[in-house]
């Protein structure tokens, strides 16, 4: 008993150092560095979000690097968690007993946000889950992952858009996205169409071309999508981010921050979560070269 007051106490003079009590709390989660310099910076993406964050009224973020947080206590109290990092068989949020930690915090109310490669888990192991908590994932086979220009023409009016224009970005964007059935509850953010040459999937992982994706040329897809649970809880999906660069794009930056606050259930400001972003910036803590 008093091990669990003592316990409770630490974690809230934990977050109350930094935070107000009201205030929504993000806690972002970067995985190991995997890639080339400026791809997959999982660990200065997050720290540029989090950076972002700093001045948004109502809200504490705090980050994780590396993986996995090895502290026991780094969920408590989260309002939403981000996972920006590696996915498939190796994702950190299928290992161990690391699908209960999160599904006993969707149970609570928390939000889920996802992005890049943390959208892929095995179809048997942590796909349930995913279309559960966000609606969607990455499924080997059937998504497809090659580099294109995407051109978002239109944005829906959701609260994740605000302040958002129309913008065009070429990134690794993973598409035929393996979603709930008929898109349930599934609210796409963005929506960009590949043309036949990208169908072919000659940059895919595995390459392509996928006689199915191929069959689909002229179809629109869902690059960014958002969830509201029946639990209340909600969820986020973004397929891009596999270039750090695309962090310096004002309107690619915004709908990621705009999904933080909003599955954290904060109010998005009118316009957004503004935040200026210098090349500077962009280059901070960047993976050591030779990851
Ligand atoms: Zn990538």
């Amino acid at each position: 008993m008093k091990t669990t007051l003592l316990t409770l106490l630490a974690t809230a003079l934990c977050w109350s150092v930094d935070a107000r009590a009201a205030d929504k709390r993000i806690v972002l989660v970067a995985g190991h560095p995997s890639h080339g310099p400026g791809e997959h910076e999982f660990n200065a993406g997050v720290q540029l979000l989090h950076q972002c964050l700093q001045n948004v009224p109502g809200i504490t973020s705090r980050f994780y690097l590396n993986g996995w947080p090895k502290d026991p206590k780094a969920f408590d109290g989260a309002d939403t968690i981000l996972f920006f990092m590696d996915g498939g068989a190796g994702h950190p949020i299928i290992q161990d007993d690391h699908l209960k930690i999160i599904g006993d915090l969707m149970k609570k109310g928390a939000g889920l946000a996802c992005a890049h490669y943390a959208v892929e888990v095995p179809k048997d192991k942590g796909g349930p889950e995913f279309l559960d908590w966000i609606g969607g994932y990455y499924e080997t086979g059937f998504s497809t992952n090659p580099h294109w220009e995407a051109d978002f023409k239109s944005l829906p009016n959701h609260p994740i858009t605000r302040g958002v224009k129309p913008f065009r970005i070429r990134d690794e964007w993973y598409y035929n996205i393996r979603f709930r059935p008929e898109l349930k509850g599934v609210t796409s953010i963005l929506v960009g169409k590949p043309d036949d040459e990208t169908r072919q999937g000659k940059s895919s992982s595995p390459r392509g071309p996928y006689p199915h994706v191929v069959a689909a040329s002229g179809r629109e897809e869902v690059l960014a999508w958002a969830v509201e649970r029946p639990d209340g809880g909600r969820g986020f999906g973004f397929t891009g981010a596999h270039f750090h660069r695309n962090w310096g794009n004002e309107n690619f930056r915004k709908i990621v921050l705009n999904a933080l606050l909003w599955t954290a259930h904060a109010e998005v400001p009118r316009n957004g979560v503004e935040c200026a972003v210098t090349d500077e910036d962009l280059k901070k803590n960047l993976d050591p070269k030779g990851k």
